[in-house]
């Protein structure tokens, strides 16, 4: 460990979780430096639009948002840096983790917001058309296709749940599930079969996703049948599941089969005192920018109250 510094409070994540809990950190007077990851801003900077977030009676597009929250975040004293947690070791405080394979912070709090990624099929188009009617997040982006047809794959709950959602917006949902049952619960399954613009197509592949600078149609593969089809549609939305961004704490942190940080229910402390989760690496069931946030701040009054303590 040749290089090292001491921190007070270490956020790792840059979403609206780790933003806000910066945000609250820095008015509580405890220094917090913020590495941002991969991908700054988290996931909002690959949508588009987003109108549900209380505040912006006019909306206001994700990437632009979340410049505003980093700018709020440093305004009150957050130092927001470039770079990645790497390894980290929770073993005894102060908490050590590694930037960048490079160099060690050891932290007397960590906060973790490293949220979650979407799964894609991994197509070309899918990526191309990417925030061109390609989305990932039903809530986010569904109504910008009302009264049009639009398509969804994936069989398991949250495919169901924003199949749903889509089908009180759009005209007729597509949805295309890869073999001759659903994973989803049966209630929700029910659902589904019994909406009547939802038509779900079985043992159904998604080969491409069609449109020059939008999209404009899917071809789809029946796998039974071997027979290829084009639907016409405006907006294909992908719900085949998440992945927690929680690999770097396995074997420290609790977690759950797939994953997702367990924390303490109504907090953000999880298993190790002092080392406390928000935002969707903790919370696979609302995932929206607003809970996001909500827990980031959650995060930042516990760690705050953890700290009390040490003093
Ligand atoms: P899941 O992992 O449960 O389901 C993913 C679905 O995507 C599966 O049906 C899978 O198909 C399908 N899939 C995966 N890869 C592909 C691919 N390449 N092509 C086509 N289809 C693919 O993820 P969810 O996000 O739906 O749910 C995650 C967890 O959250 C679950 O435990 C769920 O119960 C829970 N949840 C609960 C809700 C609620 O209770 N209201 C709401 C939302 C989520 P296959 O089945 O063939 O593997």
């Amino acid at each position: 460990m040749s290089d090292t510094e001491k921190v007070h409070c270490l956020i790792i994540g840059s979403g609206p979780a780790g933003y806000t809990a910066a945000i609250y950190a820095a008015r509580a007077n405890m220094h917090p430096v913020l590495y941002q990851g991969l991908q700054p801003g988290g996931q909002l900077t690959i949508t588009t639009e987003v109108e549900n977030y209380p505040g912006y009676p006019n909306g206001i597009m994700g990437p632009q948002m979340m410049v505003e929250f980093e700018q709020q975040a440093q305004r009150m004293g957050a130092d927001i840096r470039w770079g990645l947690a790497t390894k980290v070791d929770f073993g005894q405080r102060p908490f050590k983790v590694e930037i960048d394979e490079e160099k060690w912070i050891e932290a007397d709090s960590v906060i973790i917001a490293t949220g979650a990624s979407a799964k894609w099929l991994g197509l070309e188009s899918e990526n191309r058309l990417n925030g061109h009617g390609v989305s990932a997040c039903a809530v986010c982006d569904g109504f910008f296709f009302k009264n049009q047809e639009v398509a969804i794959v994936g069989a398991g709950d949250t495919a169901c749940e924003e199949a749903m959602y889509l089908a009180k917006l759009c005209s007729n949902v597509h949805m295309f599930i890869r073999r001759g049952e659903m994973r989803a619960s049966k209630v929700m399954q029910e659902r589904v079969i019994k909406t009547p613009n939802i038509k779900v197509y079985w043992n159904t592949d998604t080969l491409e996703i069609m449109g020059d600078r939008s999209v404009d149609s899917v071809k789809i593969f029946n796998n039974k049948t071997n027979e290829e089809s084009i639907i016409p549609i405006k907006a294909f939305f992908v719900a085949i599941g998440h992945h927690p961004n929680s690999d770097l704490f396995k074997g420290w942190l609790d977690m759950d089969d797939q994953g997702y940080l367990i924390t303490q229910p109504g907090t953000s402390k999880t298993n190790i005192p002092g080392v406390f989760a928000c935002g969707d690496v903790q919370d696979k069931n609302y995932r929206q920018a607003v809970t996001a946030a909500g827990s980031g701040c959650m995060a930042a009054l516990d760690a705050e109250r953890y700290l009390g303590t040490l003093e």
